[in-house]
């Protein structure tokens, strides 16, 4: 008679998916947040997508970046990285295409040696980009999300993050929108939709000092 606490196959695989989440959590409970970095590549902010606005947010994206690596909080960048024959490019045409200069990060914010770059190709940083799994196997629980553009890449992340569980974190003043209405609109629908918390760069960056006893 089978045993009501046989193991089977099911449960070492369930484990084996679970098990680095646990033991990160062990090792530092509060220490499950991961930062996201969407698009903040050259297209966007000085070619084919270029709007000023976007440049604005480069100053408090890259103080956030900085103290995200010294609070060991993994630092992911996601970027476009187009095929012409993706379907997005019927939308907006030719825009960071990949391997080309304008699909690069820009300059101010280029990836470190221990961050993680993942490609994509439709708006959604999980979108067959392997992210879901990445932070499954990093113990992540809450995604902060910063780049561009608020109401398009950021907001279709955010949904995908929202299915999957995670607790989504906006810092407002890394975020832009091509408009200033399609920019409010886009942090309003983020909080509605996906109860994501809005906050500041300065309000995350005090919350990982205190990790690092500053
Ligand atoms: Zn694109």
């Amino acid at each position: 008679m089978e045993s009501a606490f046989t193991i089977g196959i099911e449960d070492i695989f369930l484990f084996r998916n679970f098990a680095p989440t646990l033991i990160r959590r062990f090792e530092n409970f509060d220490s499950m947040d991961a930062l996201i970095v969407d698009d903040i590549l050259q297209d966007f902010v000085f070619g084919k997508l270029k709007s000023n606005r976007a440049a604005g947010i480069i100053p408090s994206t890259k103080r956030l970046i900085s103290v995200a690596r010294r609070a060991r909080v993994p630092v992911i960048y996601v970027c476009d990285a187009h095929l012409s024959s993706d379907l997005e490019i019927k939308w907006w045409g030719t825009h960071a295409m990949k391997g080309s200069a304008g699909a690069r990060v820009v300059e101010a914010l280029k990836p470190k040696k221990n961050d993680y770059v993942l490609e994509k190709r439709v708006y959604s940083s999980f979108y067959e980009t392997g992210l879901d799994l990445l932070l499954r196997d990093l113990g992540i629980s809450s995604v902060v999300i910063v780049g561009l553009y608020t109401d398009i890449c950021v907001r279709h992340s955010a949904a995908d993050a929202f299915y999957r569980g995670y607790k989504i974190i906006i810092p407002k003043d890394c975020v832009e929108s091509l408009a200033e209405g399609e920019n409010d609109y886009g942090l309003e629908y983020l909080r509605k939709i996906y109860n994501a918390k809005i906050t500041t760069s300065k309000e995350l960056i005090r919350n990982w000092n205190k990790r690092l006893g500053n």
